[in-house]
């Protein structure tokens, strides 16, 4: 097959490229011996020449990649229900609050302004920061309401301080990959129905910085709504579960 010829700036990436996975190739000596996880025993990516960390192996740094943790894995759905039952009620019942109805809107501006539906086959190659913004235009297209993104901030924000595991790393990381992953799930996949038997879905893969891209997006969207309501929003959850532990619905 004949290619095109290539333009300068293309042959400067490829070559970028190239540099870059012969460099991270071989193996490096200043890397860790072992894993700073522990327990874990495998050498860093750097020392196993399969990577660029020098303090973790390829397992944890994918680990991390795909739920914000090295240790923690994404919050369940039943871990999250008592929190977006709790979420749900209180928001409902306080929609004329100012701070609520500001984020809503800035959810709202997040769906408006996130440009058009991008075909799945361009998502591989797109900067995060363009594919965070096609993971809301998806979601904008369909129209999940911005009072669910708002829930779902309000539930996993409480999930994360409530819970006795911390994840560790940054401050944020892990609260900004879940927030992102849970948003993904709103509108992940490409689907298209070319007859009864006949369908073809496809879902981008959940990891990655524009997950965390997303979750900052409706972190700073939501975050007076958490400041001001996250209290009360953990008082009505724990009055729940104290009266279903009771036999009290
Ligand atoms: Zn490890």
């Amino acid at each position: 097959m004949i290619y095109p010829p290539q333009s300068r700036a293309e042959q400067r990436e490829l070559r970028r490229k190239a540099g870059f996975t012969s460099r991270v190739s071989i193996p490096n000596e200043n890397a860790l011996r072992v894993c700073s996880i522990p327990g874990c025993g495998k050498p860093p990516q750097a020392r196993a020449g399969r990577g660029l960390s020098l303090t973790h192996c390829r397992l944890h740094i994918q680990r991390r990649n795909r739920h914000g943790s090295f240790w923690k894995g994404t919050l369940s759905a039943a871990a999250l229900k008592p929190y977006r039952h709790a979420a749900e009620s209180y928001l409902k019942a306080n929609l004329s609050d100012f701070w609520v109805s500001h984020a809503l809107l800035a959810i709202q501006g997040l769906l408006e302004g996130a440009g058009p539906v991008e075909r799945v086959v361009d998502l591989k190659r797109m900067k995060p920061d363009r594919k965070a913004r096609a993971a809301f235009a998806r979601m904008r297209r369909a129209g999940v309401p911005p009072l669910r993104l708002l829930v779902d901030h309000l539930a996993i924000t409480g999930a994360v301080q409530e819970d006795p595991i911390r994840p560790g790393g940054e401050p944020g990381f892990y609260l900004q990959t879940q927030l992102g992953k849970a948003a993904l799930r709103k509108a992940s996949g490409y689907h298209s129905v070319y007859g009864p038997d006949s369908r073809y879905d496809v879902y981008p893969r959940s990891a990655g910085q524009f997950l965390r891209i997303i979750g900052r997006k409706l972190d700073k969207a939501c975050e007076h709504v958490a400041h001001r309501h996250l209290e009360a929003v953990l008082a009505l959850k724990a009055k729940r579960v104290r009266g279903a532990n009771n036999g009290v619905i």
